[in-house]
């Protein structure tokens, strides 16, 4: 059982009861969480997440929630979210950031200062660490030109991950890791008509952002062979679904790879647009697309478990 008392005692930053989620995921849906901690520094972040781990209690990190679709029960354990750790800092042409930085803003920060070479990644939703997490290992790689160093917390050890090491970390799963602390990003000085453009990435869908917007609700599929349609966004789009509705919930008529609640969506609205999405994929294509949002509810244990 979580002792509020020396919850507080140990943590820094502020500790809320009960506390809606919906605000902080990309699509705004889903009930409360039984705590919720932002961590104020790494260490806060680190002496959090060990004191969770060492107890078996339920709890989960949150960066800024564009790929969680939260079930309407909620969470009957802890949230422990990276708001605070949002410090960005350039120098010379390394880019320093922690992980609940987002990377709209890191690529912002980059741009101001004449600096590219982030690729694919500076035109990611979400923050540092749920990008760098093991949850979608091929992105991870596409970042591995530009990433440096990836600082992580690890068997209860703090650790900078680098060069070959950092490398090896990369599996098809993410960077091994517990929690994700920061990463480090090599870039190069652009001029004239190279100079990146202030960030052409899509809308960020954190929490201060007003449109209703999920992260990647497909992971790309393997390279087909073929010349026919092979990521998510293509395949979605081929069948027909780019702006497909069930209840308050559409594919977006932009990126048909990322879900809008329309206002009143459920969470039944979006798996069920999901699963006729899945379906078509397969049945057209012979695809079976893997999903990229990471679903959350309690179950009677109040462990985290995904639901369908
Ligand atoms: C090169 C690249 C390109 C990408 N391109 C796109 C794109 O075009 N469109 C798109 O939608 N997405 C893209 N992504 C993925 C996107 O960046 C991530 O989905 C996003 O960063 C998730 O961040 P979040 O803060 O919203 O995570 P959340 O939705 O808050 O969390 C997602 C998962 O990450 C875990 N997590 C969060 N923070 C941490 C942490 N510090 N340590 C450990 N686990 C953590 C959570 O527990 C949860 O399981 C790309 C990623 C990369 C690396």
């Amino acid at each position: 059982m979580i002792s509020t008392q020396e919850l507080i005692r140990l943590i820094k930053g502020p500790i809320a009861v009960a506390e809606p989620l919906a605000p902080y995921t990309g699509l705004r849906i889903g009930g409360t969480a039984d705590y919720f901690i932002k961590p104020r520094d790494r260490a806060d972040l680190c002496r959090a997440f060990g004191y969770f781990r060492e107890r078996g209690l339920p709890f989960f990190i949150l960066g800024r929630g564009s790929r969680l679709l939260v079930h309407e029960e909620g969470f009957r354990g802890t949230v422990i979210a990276t708001h605070y750790l949002d410090r960005i800092v350039v120098d010379g042409e390394m880019v320093e950031a922690d992980a609940g930085a987002s990377i709209p803003a890191i690529a912002d920060r980059a741009a101001k200062a004449s600096l590219g070479g982030l690729g694919r990644f500076g035109r990611a939703a979400g923050t540092v660490g749920g990008a760098l997490c093991r949850i979608d290992g091929s992105p991870v790689k596409e970042a591995g030109e530009c990433l440096e160093w990836v600082d992580v917390l690890r068997n209860g050890r703090v650790r900078r991950l680098k060069n070959g090491e950092l490398h090896a970390s990369m599996g098809t799963q993410g960077i091994e890791a517990d929690v994700i602390l920061g990463a480090g990003f090599r870039l190069h000085k652009v001029s004239g008509r190279n100079r990146p453009a202030a960030p052409g990435h899509p809308p960020d869908t954190g929490a201060a952002h007003s449109r209703a917007l999920s992260g990647r609700v497909f992971r790309d599929p393997a390279p087909q062979s073929g010349s026919g349609p092979s990521s998510a966004a293509e395949l979605l789009d081929a069948c027909g679904l780019r702006g497909a509705t069930r209840g308050g919930a559409s594919f977006s008529d932009g990126d048909p790879n990322r879900i809008l609640n329309n206002g009143a969506a459920s969470s039944e609205d979006v798996l069920e647009l999901v699963r006729h999405a899945s379906e078509e994929v397969r049945q057209r294509f012979g695809v079976v697309l893997e999903l990229g949002l990471v679903l959350v509810r309690n179950n009677r244990n109040g462990t985290h478990v995904p639901f369908s």
